[in-house]
């Protein structure tokens, strides 16, 4: 089951599983962003514990094989784009192009469903969640059993999941560099379930104990400098409370920043350094009660 795949000019290790019946193609993807470890290591762990199956799985646990070796948080470090706004990438494009159209057209295209694996990157801690961008991928996202689910229909396009033609989830659990053996297993414990889900593993998957929340609201600095937040991701906190401010170098307070609305602190950034309109964190709003 070991094999390899070329993707943006890398051959890189990949693992092809077949099942002893029919049944879905699933294809597992990690290291879109190249940083994010406890998803990466989850690719590989799900892969190798695998078991006796239907259909065909998919796994590769780096696909973008520059932002590993290069330790480059959030992009491509050739060309300085976010691979995971690229989708479904363009053969003619800029490296990052060329690769998201390798990955979609050998990976996300032949699939029935994509479940594709990120965490907080570098420099940003995280509460687990998964995201879904349309209806269908909605009962998969859940079945990810981590803590929150987001509806993101609609929103943040290029995204794996928003390209996909299929069911498709982005899971992301661990962050700021960590390899975390807590994150490693939620994410495989996830993505077995989710599994079970399309009947690829056999067995009823687990009731989804998710909190569904309706939107995602991003805060951002308005001038570069110093950030310092208030709070952590997991914290809930309520619309108007101080999130955190950024100062100057003088420790200056230059903008403080308020929640938007009631919410849990999904990602935050760690880095007290930041840019101007630099992203300080997500919170997840509009909770809906019922799974
Ligand atoms: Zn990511």
């Amino acid at each position: 089951m070991r094999t390899t795949i070329t993707l943006g000019g890398h051959e890189v290790p990949a693992f092809e599983s077949r099942g002893t019946t029919d049944g879905p193609r699933v294809a597992v993807l990690g290291g879109v962003h190249g940083c994010e470890y406890s998803s990466i290591a989850a690719v590989i762990r799900l892969m190798r514990g695998l078991g006796e199956h239907a259909g065909t799985v998919v796994g590769v646990p780096v696909v973008s094989m520059d932002s590993f070796t290069q330790r480059s948080p959030f992009v491509v470090p050739r060309d300085g784009q976010n691979l995971n706004r690229a989708f479904p990438g363009n053969p003619d494009g800029s490296y990052t192009d060329r690769l998201a159209h390798d990955i979609f057209t050998q990976l996300i295209e032949p699939a029935d469903a994509v479940l594709d694996l990120h965490g907080g990157d570098l420099v940003e801690a995280l509460e687990p969640f998964a995201i879904y961008n349309d209806a269908r991928s909605r009962d998969l996202a859940l079945a990810f059993n981590l803590p929150y689910v987001v509806d993101s229909t609609g929103s943040l396009t290029g995204m794996t999941s928003a390209a996909a033609d299929v069911p498709a989830v982005l899971a992301e659990a661990g962050g700021i560099g960590q390899l975390e053996e807590s994150a490693v297993a939620l994410l495989t414990d996830g993505a077995r379930n989710a599994l079970k889900y399309l009947g690829v593993l056999d067995g009823d998957p687990e009731p989804s104990r998710s909190k569904v929340l309706g939107r995602f609201d991003w805060h951002h600095s308005t001038p570069a400098g110093f950030w310092v937040a208030a709070v952590k991701a997991g914290d809930q906190v309520a619309k108007g409370a101080v999130l955190g401010e950024v100062r100057d170098l003088y420790g200056d307070v230059l903008q403080t920043i308020r929640a938007s609305d009631d919410g849990v602190v999904l990602f935050l950034t760690t880095s007290a350094a930041v840019a101007a309109e630099g992203l300080l964190l997500g919170l997840g709003c509009d909770e809906r009660t019922g799974a």
